[in-house]
């Protein structure tokens, strides 16, 4: 089992690009898992603009799903919590992180994928990135290292 963070483009437009003549549509992070048989598993995921539910099937690809009432299928912040511990949650909420990495978090935690990393906040100024990032060790064991290096680039 694999797991990786990608990126979909919605047909909803940010306020700002809206006069351009070539659209730029938004674009928002996945994380999506891909099981034993190399197949990605599909799961309904909201854009982060315009609330359109998403069936995300493959990597970087996506339908858009008709009818409102997918968005009741739709996996939430405060649902996921709730399969990670109450520690790991605040400091999720402390530097404000997004639902692909509550995704993420819950996927090394099940699959055991230790020493995996997130990225909890980066800067970058000239050719360097630094920021923190949160090492999983193991079963409810948490190490936030900080790093300075020009390989974050473009994580
Ligand atoms: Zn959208």
């Amino acid at each position: 089992v694999e797991g990786v963070k990608h990126i979909i483009e919605c047909h909803c437009i940010l306020p700002q690009y809206r006069e351009r003549k070539d659209p730029v549509y938004h674009k928002f992070v996945a994380f999506s898992t891909i099981d034993e048989s190399d197949t990605v598993v599909p799961f309904h995921y909201q854009c982060n603009n315009c609330a359109t539910v998403h069936k995300i099937y493959d990597i970087c690809k996506s339908e858009i799903v008709a009818g409102k009432d997918e968005s009741a299928s739709v996996e939430r912040i405060k649902d996921i919590s709730l399969s990670l511990s109450k520690s790991l949650v605040e400091l999720f909420e402390s530097y404000s992180l997004d639902l692909p990495d509550y995704m993420m978090a819950r996927y090394i935690i099940e699959n055991k994928k230790w020493g995996t990393t997130i990225v909890l906040s980066k800067e970058s100024e000239d050719q360097n990135t630094s920021g923190k990032i949160l090492r999983f060790i193991e079963a409810d064991r948490f190490r936030v290292e900080s790093f300075s290096r020009k390989e974050y680039l473009g994580e």
